[in-house]
Order: C-alpha cells, then sequence, then structure tokens
C-alpha cells in the first residue's frame, strides 16, 4: 500500500474510536467513502441490479459477490486445457499439479497459519467429516461432542452421522451449548465451564467461529486455552469467520478448521473449501485418515506405487486432484484480499458495522421498529453481519425490504440477517438501508 493510503487508513481507524463522530445523513455517509481508501475495490466486482437499479446487497456472508477477474481466471484454464490438454499438468501458466499452492500465502494470511498448516481442497462439510475421521476418535468414556445449541444443520448432521458411525447414540454423545434464558448469544465462562464439567467424557469440541445466526464471534482464544488445560480437541467452522474477522489458529493452537470460500471469500456458488491442521500433527503419519493421491508424497506420486506415505503437514489429508476452474475464481478473489491487505480490510470492517450498528441503536430506536439486534455490540465479538431479529411482521418488513433493492436473508422464525462486506459495500449503503429499515 501507498504511504498516502497508510495514511488514510490512519485517519479511518481514529474515526473508529471517535465513533461518537457518527452522523445520521447522506452528505457523512458519502464523506466517509470518498475518504475510504479501499473505496476503489467496489469496482472490482458486479454489483447485481434488480429492475436494472444497483442493489444494496448486504448478503456476502451468504454468497459473496463475483470479482470482475473472475472471467479472465477461470479463462486461462480454459485456454490452457485447450492448448495442452494433459499437459497442462506442468505446462498450463499455472501448472494444474501444483494450482493448490497459489493458495497457501493468502490462506495464512486469512487464518493465521504457518505454511504447511493450510490446503486448500474439496468442500465444507466434506472436510469437516475428513477431519473428524482423524480429530473424533471416541475412546472408553470420552465420547461426546460439545457443539453451539445454534449449530448450522449441516455441521449438525455431520456430528450426529460421525457418532453413529462409531456404533453410538447422538442422543447420549452431544452436548449442546446453549445460552442462559432470555438471552440469545453464549457467553464465554459458561462455554468453558460447559467443558470442565464435562471433560471426561468430551472426545471432540466443535465451533462456528463466528455463528452463522446470531453473528457472534466467540472467544476462540480463551475457550482454545480451556480445551488445552482439559486435553480437549478443539476444531472450528469457519464458513462465516474467514475473510471477516481476524484469526490466530496457529497461536491459538487450535486442532483443525475448515472453511468454504463462498461467502466472505468471494470465489463463487460452492467453490473450494479449506482446510487447517495445526503444525503439532504435521508429523504424525500414523494419524488416522482417508487416503488419496494427492495426499501422498509428491516423490512418489506418480510412482503409482502400492502403499499410502502421506505429505507432511495438512496437504497430507488432500484425496483428490485439485478442481481447476473452481479454484480459478478463488485465485482471482484471494488476490483481492491480498492487495487490500486483510488488516486494511478489518479497520474499515469494524468501522462500516459500526456505523450500522450505531444507526440501528442510537438514531431509529429499533424498538419502535419492533426489531432488536441480537449480534453482540463490542465489535470484537462479532464481524461484519448483524441480525435483527423481528417481533412481529418479519417477514412483512424483509419482503418490504426486497421491494425496495435491498439483498439480504431471511432465516425463519424471525430473525433479518445484514453483513456490509468491506471489499464492496460502502457507507452509503449501510445509510439507505437503515433508512428504509426506519421508513
Ligand atoms: C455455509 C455453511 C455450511 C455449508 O456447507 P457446504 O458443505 O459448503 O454446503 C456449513 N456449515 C456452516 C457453519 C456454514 O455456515
Amino acid at each position: 500500500m501507498a504511504g498516502n493510503e497508510r495514511d488514510a487508513f490512519q485517519r479511518i481507524r481514529t474515526q473508529e474510536i471517535q465513533i461518537m463522530q457518527f452522523e445520521n445523513t447522506l452528505a457523512f455517509a458519502k464523506k466517509i467513502d470518498k475518504n475510504d481508501p479501499l473505496r476503489s475495490f467496489r469496482k472490482e466486482f458486479y454489483i447485481p441490479k434488480i429492475n436494472g437499479k444497483e442493489s444494496i446487497y448486504l448478503c456476502g456472508n451468504s454468497l459473496g459477490l463475483q470479482p470482475r477477474s473472475v472471467e479472465k481466471h477461470v479463462m486461462t484454464e480454459i485456454e490452457d486445457w485447450r492448448k495442452y490438454g494433459v499437459e497442462g499438468h506442468l505446462h498450463a501458466r499455472n501448472p494444474w499439479l501444483y494450482y493448490h499452492h497459489l493458495f497457501t500465502k493468502p490462506l495464512c494470511d486469512l487464518t493465521g497459519a504457518k505454511k504447511n498448516e493450510v490446503v486448500c481442497m474439496n468442500n465444507l462439510t466434506v472436510n469437516l467429516n475428513l477431519m473428524m475421521v482423524t480429530f473424533y476418535r471416541p475412546k472408553s468414556r470420552k465420547t461426546k461432542i460439545v457443539i453451539e445449541g445454534s449449530a448450522f444443520p449441516s455441521d449438525y448432521y455431520a456430528v450426529e452421522q460421525q457418532i453413529r458411525f462409531h456404533g453410538l447414540d447422538p442422543k447420549k454423545n452431544i452436548i449442546e451449548l446453549l445460552p442462559r434464558k432470555g438471552e440469545v448469544t453464549l457467553r464465554t465462562e459458561d462455554i468453558i465451564a460447559t467443558l470442565e464439567k464435562h471433560k471426561d467424557e468430551i472426545a471432540l469440541v466443535l465451533l462456528g467461529a463466528v455463528n452463522y445466526y446470531s453473528g457472534q464471534f466467540f472467544d476462540i482464544k480463551k475457550i482454545s486455552k480451556a480445551c488445552q488445560k482439559n486435553d480437549l480437541t478443539l476444531g472450528l467452522d469457519l464458513a462465516h469467520a474467514i475473510g471477516n474477522v481476524e484469526l490466530k489458529l496457529h497461536d491459538w493452537k487450535v486442532d483443525f478448521a475448515t472453511w468454504c470460500s463462498y461467502k466472505y471469500l468471494n470465489s463463487g456458488p460452492g467453490a473450494v473449501s479449506g482446510v487447517f491442521i495445526h503444525d503439532k500433527y504435521a508429523k504424525r503419519p500414523d494419524l488416522p485418515r482417508f487416503a488419496g493421491w494427492w495426499g501422498n508424497d509428491e516423490k512418489t506420486r506418480f510412482k503409482m506405487e502400492k502403499h499410502f506415505v502421506p505429505k507432511e503437514g495438512a496437504a497430507g489429508w488432500q484425496m483428490s486432484n485439485a478442481p481447476i476452474m473452481n479454484m480459478a475464481a478463488h485465485k482471482a478473489s484471494l488476490e483481492l484480499f491480498e492487495k487490500a491487505g486483510f488488516e486494511n480490510l478489518l479497520a474499515k470492517s469494524k468501522l462500516l458495522t459500526g456505523y450500522l450498528d450505531w444507526l440501528l441503536r442510537s438514531q431509529l430506536s429499533i424498538t419502535n421498529c419492533q426489531l432488536s439486534i441480537i449480534t453482540p455490540s463490542s465489535p470484537s465479538e462479532r464481524g461484519c453481519q448483524i441480525s435483527l431479529q423481528t417481533q412481529k411482521d418479519g417477514r412483512k418488513i424483509f419482503d418490504r425490504l426486497t421491494k425496495a433493492c435491498v439483498i439480504a436473508d431471511w432465516r425463519e422464525p424471525d430473525v433479518i440477517r445484514v453483513a456490509p462486506v468491506p471489499l464492496y459495500n460502502s457507507f452509503e449503503d449501510v445509510w439507505q438501508f437503515a433508512q428504509l429499515l426506519s421508513a
């Protein structure tokens, strides 16, 4: 980043601290947009239109927008496949044999991982299952999995079936983390108390680092510390965390994590997933896992010999060769993250969501609109998403927003989720949304 952009960021950070300076006017929103050093990134994306009018897209938590550069990156691979056929594995501009290596650095930057701790492969729920093959090993009394009561259904299904796969009863082997009566989010001290109380029965703790429903970002550092103290394995689903909040998976000593890349990582519907496996398992070929040739040591992979020799690190969990077309979109998108700098995106995100939160809480008296915010108000306990719980006529409010060109997300029975994304959303988007909501 150029020096003058850095200065601009310094100013943005200062504004963040002086949150009281926010103003509820279009002129103010436009002014911050104008001073936003990341404003040019919006032009790198296609913003969907409704009836010819640019929408207010607040659904990046569900499906990120398409970077304009995706087409070029996918075309590169289509051309090289046309030109080289099988030889593209070695001779394509980005040789397919090593294509997944392109993601190592950007994924390390986003997750706080070391080089051999990440690999890009498969899809999220597939990887969640693969990780449980290795890290959910029920033994004697330690058979249970701890999971959020409001976990994403796919994660819950995977957990139930893994338990059954080991011949155990899911009804007796899932410990759900539930909020206190009258509360929506979980308290760290309650999570830790549950872990300590049941430590002799727990085989795995599996958490969505950012809960998809409430938008709550758990205190992973503290939770991981409690896991280590009690000798518990901690796995994370980062679907709503990666590209959205700061992660330090290596330093926090998280055992494993997995994510998808079509939400905040803007890599397209069903786009490739990735996994993190802590360094401490890098040289453990003995760990049980499912295998395929791509996880085999590269030196012997093409000798086509019998007997699996896993590569060191997370790469040793790969099975199939890389889906290049799908990964080309991922490549385009991660280049934008690298160009913007994740730190900068986080600074803007805090400000952008801070503005939304401020408008909703202090300007709209949302209680009059029959709405309450269920996402924590502290910026350290959330990413960019804010979840609004409606008291009545929720679906009507949502439909009204849709008519007004807002693309947001409705979760049964009564929650509207909105996520201003720092790469492509503007302060004006946020201001317009707030006006529409209170109209
Ligand atoms: C989006 C999401 C999924 C989706 O899983 P896929 O395998 O990519 O279809 C799973 N878990 C969580 C927590 C999610 O947010």
